[in-house]
């Protein structure tokens, strides 16, 4: 079972909200399924309809986790409009098979959603995930 802090989750939410109506994009770091970090990364293709990570900003972060014994352990995006389910460019660009990737939906009247999937072969597994309050 992955296991993210509920303050991660607000923290995610919040990043969300604060890019609308552009999607955001982050990092958790932690070790195996367990999620203990939030890095919040600039979208260098900011719009309601893609992401992308500023590539240098990312390359830093994951020798900064390397260096510092910490792991990559979920990815996470926003759908300002749609539903949490990955879209088509989700599933081809996923280049992480390890890699829990969290998408949040901001919905409609402010309902939020979030989802959770491993991506492996350009398939989609839902996964289950325990928000603690650690
Ligand atoms: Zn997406």
């Amino acid at each position: 079972m992955w296991q993210i802090p509920r303050v991660i989750v607000n923290r995610m939410f919040g990043h969300a909200q604060r890019m609308l109506p552009n999607e955001c994009v982050g990092v958790l770091s932690g070790t195996g399924h367990t999620i203990t970090g939030w890095h919040p990364l600039t979208n260098a293709d900011a719009d309601p309809s893609r992401f992308l990570a500023d590539p240098q900003e990312q390359i830093t972060l994951f020798k900064q986790l390397r260096d510092a014994g910490q792991q990559v352990v979920a990815l996470y995006h926003s759908h300002p409009d749609g539903d949490a389910e990955p879209s088509e460019k989700d599933l081809a660009e996923a280049y992480y098979p390890e890699a829990l990737y969290l998408i949040v939906a901001m919905g409609t009247e402010g309902c939020l959603d979030l989802s959770a999937h491993l991506i492996q072969d350009g398939k989609a597994i839902a996964q289950k995930v325990a928000i603690t309050e650690a």
